[in-house]
């Protein structure tokens, strides 16, 4: 039907227009009658008609195929429902508010409608040029943009957008923010375009579906009439009396008998229809028809307006001849029924028509009903802008096939600041078809004209209704005069060049955005107040940057095949110049480490930029998605460069102040800590203790603010509140902090009948001067610096004098062991097991002491350099038990390291972080044992008797016990201080509200906030999170008890060595393996069978020394915890020769004191002063 008619069309224009072109070609410039040449020129155009017959045929083919692949289109949902544009499509698209939803429904409608299209077109556009050439044109575009009878259209409206851009913009960053709050940064980049489908609409040419997530002043009544609209039972035929009730009361013309006869105005359930609305000319001055399926909302009712308004242009003209029966311009034709919904969208006239029940007139309700209008008119312009840019660039030959799709991308992006929420295709893809416009080869440019010239008519009409005020409050419903002025620009149809018609109702014969701008100033100023206080970013600078989920899952692979090689070898670079400065701390080193940890950094955050771009949950293979999880964390690279720099020097510094730091010329390794392990003398440990904080805290305690403000920036813009909620995100369950109170909990008796029993044997040693029975302990007294294990004291504490003591120490010193044999006994120990031993480049590149020739970092640390080689140990060995320990512990994590080297680099780290330390721990348990302790001859045979097992156990709990409380409370402070809870002029007093109540301890001296008592404690300054020791502890316990139980270990579980069970090893090496590329309790569960972190096992492990405790404390009437917990040592302590401490009471401080250095430091001052 459709081709025989257009064909019988073009045989009629054929017929008219070659006898005009006969008689006129090249002379129409001698018509005198002005008229008379513009019908004559018009007739001459024959487009399509100038074809041959089988030309013709196959353009009206493809134009047919083309409009009917667009309204059967079906967008495929992933759950196979498919759905068509309308109703479910557009419904859709207006009121989802899932990210993943809409996007399938955005990509299912972009394939469905455009790609089949895309050849078709490319052929169209061919015919449709060779049209336009034979009328004269160079292209079709160019014929187009001839109906503006204006020069230079395309220079003139490119200014027109210069004028409205600013508008756009403002506009764009407040909805961008309102989106990034709802939708979040994985999907929204404050600096970036808006991806295309959270706009409300198809197209994003719209946005008035979600002016609900933007709306200024929520609450404020809004100026939606769908719900009055809904109350009062409104239906098609009701919108369509009411927009013809409006023209008719401005004394413009009813819609004619025919109009309500053959009007289309809801879709019919039936048969398949063109659903995007329409406004038909049957050229016999009666029958006009809309074609619309109507649903009842504002929206469509502002639509019945827009399309009555070219029926009443139709009406208006249609004593013109053929030729006049059209718009003085195409945008006119649009602008009229649009500049009458200005008025009726209008609270006051709503209110009038019984649409709002009430209308609330102050500023706020204002700049909501503006913002709800710009939703749909700013929105619009750049879409309405680039439709025809685009198209004029296909005619003109510009963009060919292969550019369509890109082309039509960057115009999206320039001009509407939006991206496609997946990636295109250029080969395949077409989304300009999906557009209606495009396959139905109408033009576009119109609607942008007509949404600038509208406000031009609005302002003209209002001001002959005689409105007052502001522009945007103008109803001129009612007004005749109002009515006579359209009628007048409208009877003049096409018969006048547009500026005329223009200069019939505005006066002017100028199209300007003057109006436009006027009507919108109070928004405008408000949006950018808005943007400013927000510190919006106005545009999209970063405009390379795409939502996540824009890749397509099949490219993970070869995204991770690349990630994984090239990211080995930027782990090396950054490693090797950590460690090169570890061993060599000097200006150079630590420069060159800061550099390579920001260009690791750098790469972190560009492949998280690249991961991001998958979403994960579309990617199926469990391994691949965890490790497109695990690189889209962005880091630290996600500062500036200039924060970035800023970090990484705040932490260089804090941890060259703290390797560096001396008291009385002598470093903490090996020297402050062998006093504090060994000396009994009250004040010498006193002096040492403040001296270590004095020297390594106090100085880095604004560099610590800096840090933490830098962190929390961080945490920030990778999606966490603080910096602590980052770090507790590497477990990777919701409710850790949770867990850990409850294991802590679990614990506490435990620890507080230890805490009690240590406490009565401190104050034997010291006397009750310094010991209060009832008070926490004085922290310097426990044989390490922060008190944080306290073995070194178990001569102190040893329950039963005269049995075995379970201390290898001086086995190791009398037999002449040196670190490397320590070292190699240790590796023995997992090569026994069938473990993976330490390959040879461990042991030519390990630091095993400390070197006199410069400063390192002593703080014993274990080395991955990701090159599947590389591994070291960085260690200030000293020959005695706890170094012995140690070196297992750090073994552990080279064997962690050995055993997951070859899953991809994102997986080469612990189930969890305190799985880590606890490998080496786990195996200590076994060496520690005094039967393997007597194996390696360290000590004599032990004696088999409950009394021994108590002292083993208690050297152990010394150890693991004691620490536990500090382990938990370390990054307890950490995340308050990180989340704000403690405040930065708080922080040395939060630190010891912990100290003592989580350990019991208190300081030897009264500390101020000139102190910064935690900085002196290595993982603080070297940002080291703490948790993970005690995870490991409690972890290493369960882990320890599944070994034991493969080794064939019968009878008590802290007897248990498993020294040489391949069957052990095996356990182990299977659980290793896995690194993180399962949860940990997925980890856990394959070595011990539970899912949970739980005390049970170190329970089970030290039950004889908790029956052994309690029966103790019992007999001594101890207070088991410490209720005088506010109680603080004296200061004027004097050193007894038995080892107890009394108090000088004469007045004279002891040397030691701070107040006697005050005092000194004050006669300096005075001295110099009266000199
Ligand atoms: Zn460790």
């Amino acid at each position: 039907m459709m081709n025989e008619e257009n064909l019988r069309y073009a045989e009629f224009s054929l017929e008219y227009g070659t006898q005009a072109k006969a008689l006129f070609e090249g002379k129409t410039t001698e018509i005198t009658d002005a008229e008379a040449r513009r019908q004559i020129e018009s007739i001459m155009i024959l487009g399509t008609a100038n074809l041959t017959p089988e030309k013709q045929t196959r353009y009206n083919n493809l134009a047919g195929w083309m409009q009917a692949n667009y309204s059967t289109a079906m967008a495929v949902m992933p759950d196979g429902r498919e759905l068509p544009l309308d109703p479910d499509l557009t419904a859709l698209m207006a009121t989802s508010r899932d990210y993943l939803e809409l996007k399938n429904a955005w990509k299912g409608w972009y394939e469905a409608a455009g790609r089949p299209i895309k050849d078709s077109y490319e052929e169209f556009v061919a015919l449709s040029n060779e049209a336009s050439k034979a009328d004269g044109f160079n292209d079709t575009g160019e014929y187009w943009r001839s109906w503006y009878e204006e020069v230079d259209l395309e220079g003139v409206t490119e200014q027109l957008w210069i004028d409205l851009k600013p508008l756009y913009e403002e506009l764009h960053a407040f909805v961008r923010r309102k989106l990034y709050d709802v939708y979040g940064p994985n999907y929204i980049n404050l600096k970036g375009p808006i991806p295309a489908h959270l706009l409300g609409n198809m197209w994003a040419q719209q946005w008035g579906n979600v002016y609900d997530l933007v709306e200024p002043y929520p609450g404020k009544a809004g100026v939606d009439a769908t719900p009055g609209m809904l109350d009062q039972g409104y239906d098609a035929l009701k919108m369509f009396e009411v927009s013809e009730e409006f023209f008719t009361s401005l004394g413009l013309l009813n819609m004619t008998q025919e109009f309500w006869n053959f009007s289309m105005i809801t879709k019919p359930a039936d048969r398949d229809v063109v659903c995007h609305a329409s406004a038909w000319d049957f050229y016999n001055q009666k029958d006009f028809r809309i074609k619309m399926c109507t649903v009842v909302n504002m929206e469509d009712l502002i639509t019945v307006h827009h399309e009555m308004g070219h029926i009443q242009y139709f009406q208006q003209y249609a004593h013109q001849p053929i030729p006049f029966r059209g718009g003085a311009n195409p945008g006119f034709h649009e602008a009229v029924g649009d500049t009458l919904a200005l008025s009726v969208s209008t609270p006051k006239h709503l209110l009038e028509i019984n649409l709002l029940d009430s209308v609330e007139t102050d500023t706020e309700a204002d700049i909501n009903y503006l913002m709800s209008q710009a939703m749909d008119k700013i929105a619009f312009l750049p879409f309405g802008y680039m439709i025809d840019k685009w198209r004029w660039r296909v005619f003109d030959g510009a963009t060919d096939k292969a550019n369509y799709q890109s082309t039509w991308d960057d115009l999206r992006l320039q001009y509407q600041g939006i991206v496609p929420p997946v990636e295109r295709d250029n080969t395949l893809d077409f989304d300009p078809g999906a557009k209606f416009h495009i396959p139905a080869n109408t033009p576009y440019i119109r609607y942008f004209v007509s949404f600038v010239i509208q406000f031009q008519f609005y302002e003209a009409m209002c001001l002959e209704a005689g409105h007052q005020g502001e522009l945007y409050k103008c109803d001129f419903y009612n007004s005749k005069e109002a009515g006579a002025k359209l009628a007048a620009m409208l009877q003049m149809g096409s018969s006048k060049p547009w500026p005329e018609a223009m200069q019939a109702i505005v006066g002017s014969n100028k199209m300007s955005t003057a109006s436009l701008r006027r009507y919108f100033q109070p928004l405008t100023d408000w949006l950018h107040a808005q943007n400013v206080a927000n510190g919006e970013t106005v545009g999209w600078p970063e405009d390379t940057w795409r939502p996540m989920g824009f890749a397509s899952p099949d490219g993970a692979p070869a995204f991770l095949e690349q990630y994984n090689s090239t990211s080995e070898v930027k782990l090396f670079e950054a490693v090797d110049a950590e460690w090169n400065y570890n061993v060599n701390i000097n200006d150079q080193t630590q420069a060159a480490s800061e550099a390579a940890g920001i260009a690791l950094s750098n790469f972190q955050a560009e492949q998280a930029v690249g991961a991001k771009l998958f979403e994960p949950s579309e990617i199926t293979d469990t391994n691949l998605r965890r490790q497109v999880e695990k690189i889209s964390v962005v880091g630290e690279g996600a500062l500036s460069d200039e924060d970035l720099a800023a970090l990484s020097k705040v932490n260089g510094d804090m941890q060259t102040a703290y390797s560096t730091a001396t008291y009385n010329g002598k470093p903490l390794d090996p020297d402050l800590t062998a006093t504090m392990a060994s000396s009994r003398n009250y004040n010498e440990l006193r002096d040492t203790w403040k001296g270590w904080r004095d020297a390594s805290g106090k100085l880095m305690r604004e560099d610590f603010k800096t840090y933490v403000d830098l962190q929390n920036e961080v945490a920030v813009l990778n999606g966490f509140d603080d910096m602590g909620a980052f770090w507790r995100a590497a477990y990777e369950t919701p409710n850790i902090e949770q867990q850990f109170e409850a294991v802590w909990q679990e614990m506490l008796p435990l620890y507080e009948q230890l805490h009690a029993f240590v406490r009565r044997r401190l104050y034997q040693q010291y006397g009750d001067k310094v010991i209060n029975l009832k008070g926490p302990i004085p922290a310097h007294l426990l044989g390490n610096m922060w008190a944080q294990d306290w073995l070194n004291v178990y001569n102190l504490v040893e329950p039963y004098a005269g049995y075995t003591r379970p201390d290898a120490t001086a086995g190791l010193q009398q037999q002449g062991w040196t670190a490397e044999k320590m070292f190699h006994e240790a590796d023995d120990f997992f090569g026994n097991m069938g473990l993976i031993r330490a390959p040879q480049a461990f042991w030519d590149k390990t630091m095993f002491t400390k070197p006199t020739d410069r400063d390192v970092v002593c703080h014993a640390s274990a080395w991955d350099f990701y090159n599947r080689q590389d591994f070291r140990i960085k260690m200030c060995t000293e020959i005695n038990q706890q170094d012995f320990v140690t070196i297992h512990h750090e073994l552990g994590h080279i064997q962690y390291y050995l055993q997951y080297m070859d899953q991809p680099t994102v997986f080469r780290d612990g189930a969890n972080p305190g799985f880590h330390e606890a490998v080496g721990d786990t195996l200590a348990l076994s060496v520690g044992t005094l039967d393997h302790l007597y194996k390696l001859d360290l000590i004599g045979k032990p004696d088999e008797n409950p009394q021994s097992d108590i002292n083993y156990l208690m050297s152990v709990a010394l150890d693991k016990i004691a620490f536990i409380p500090f382990g938990y409370l370390m990054d307890k402070w950490r995340w308050d201080v990180f989340s704000g809870r403690s405040a930065k002029t708080n922080l040395n007093q939060a630190w010891w509200d912990y100290r003592v109540k989580y350990q019991g301890v208190t300081p030897p001296l009264s500390r101020t906030e000139e102190d910064f008592d935690p900085g002196a404690k290595f993982h603080i300054p070297n940002n080291v999170p703490y948790i993970r020791y005690f995870v490991s502890v409690v972890v290493q316990f369960q882990f320890y008890e599944a070994l034991c139980g493969a080794s064939g270990h019968v009878g008590d579980l802290y007897k248990c060595d498993f020294n040489g069970s391949t069957e052990a090893g095996k356990m182990f090496g299977d659980m290793l393996k896995l690194g993180s590329s399962v949860t940990w309790e997925d980890a856990l569960e394959k070595m011990t069978g539970t899912r949970e972190m739980s005390s049970a096992s170190l329970v089970k492990y030290f039950q004889p020394l908790l029956d052994f405790l309690t029966e103790q404390n019992t007999k001594n009437n101890e207070v088991i915890g410490w209720p005088d917990y506010s109680w603080e040592p004296p200061t004027n302590t004097i050193q007894n020769e038995d080892g107890t401490v009394s108090l000088d009471n004469s007045g004279n401080m002891t040397k030691s004191s701070s107040m006697v250095l005050l005092l000194v430091a004050i006669q300096a001052v005075l001295k110099w002063a009266f000199e």
